[in-house]
């Protein structure tokens, strides 16, 4: 099968799979939207995916949109970032994206306030939670979401659009459960101190091996690489690690 058939089959057996886990779990499919997430990926395979049909794409990587920014540039799709934001990056970042799920700290929130002031814009950001103490590095603590919430809503540079996490790294979707299962109670628990009109805040959770268990755990965004662009050459250590020389297998 050439590289276009298999993209163009892998996107839809995802899509498939997805509608499958709405239906089990008695949920509407258009409330689950399937973000690509491309880091590694040459720009001509994420070409073939917004053809064929995807309109959600994230990078991990500021430079990696730079890299691919002119080769996508005609493309209608929007651009969200996944990765560990350096603060010195975010003048970048805010060209490329229109939203950031990895937002986890308070220097972060600040300067990208600064930045986005400065060019008069605004910016969706998602909260990133370290639902998996253990393996990552990265995310607020679940007990700090609330009052963070507060804080950064403070800003009227950005939009808090929902909650992300990567959760633990098992291929035991079991084990990776009670992540959602947590982030979905801090939304939960969120809502309860939002006005009753406020829109319904997202979950982006879950990845090409537990997609299932995220949308029957209440996910509205799903973040699927490998299984549509095949096996990546570096580990994704090499990109949620902060410090990215250091091996922490
Ligand atoms: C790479 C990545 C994904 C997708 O992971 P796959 O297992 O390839 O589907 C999702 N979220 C984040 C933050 C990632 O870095």
């Amino acid at each position: 099968m050439d590289t276009t058939r298999g993209i163009v089959h892998a996107l839809a057996a995802v899509q498939q799979r997805i509608a499958q886990a709405c239906r089990t779990a008695g949920r509407d499919p258009r409330g689950v939207r399937l973000l690509l997430a491309t880091k590694t990926v040459s720009p001509d395979k994420i070409r073939i995916a917004i053809q064929a049909g995807a309109n959600l794409i994230a990078e991990n990587k500021v430079q990696e949109y730079k890299e691919k920014a002119a080769a996508l540039a005609d493309l209608p799709v929007e651009r969200h970032f996944i990765g560990h934001l350096q603060t010195n990056k975010i003048k970048e970042v805010i060209r490329y994206v229109s939203c950031i799920q990895s937002v986890d700290r308070m220097s972060l929130v600040e300067e990208l306030d600064k930045r986005l002031r400065a060019t008069e814009r605004h910016m969706d950001i998602l909260l990133q939670v370290n639902t998996s103490r253990e393996c990552s590095k990265f995310g607020l603590d679940p007990e700090a979401v609330p009052d963070f919430f507060k804080q950064v809503a403070q800003y009227d540079t950005l939009r808090i659009k929902g909650l992300m996490t990567i959760g633990l790294f098992d291929t035991d979707p079991e084990r990776v459960r009670p992540c959602f299962r947590q982030l979905k109670s801090l939304r939960d628990e969120l809502h309860r101190e939002l006005p009753a009109t406020a829109p319904p805040l997202e979950l982006s959770m879950g990845m090409s091996g537990d997609l299932e268990t995220a949308i029957a755990e209440g996910a509205t965004i799903v973040r699927v690489g490998t299984a549509i662009f095949g096996a990546r050459f570096y580990p994704d250590q090499y990109y949620w690690n902060e410090n990215e020389n250091k091996k922490t297998t």
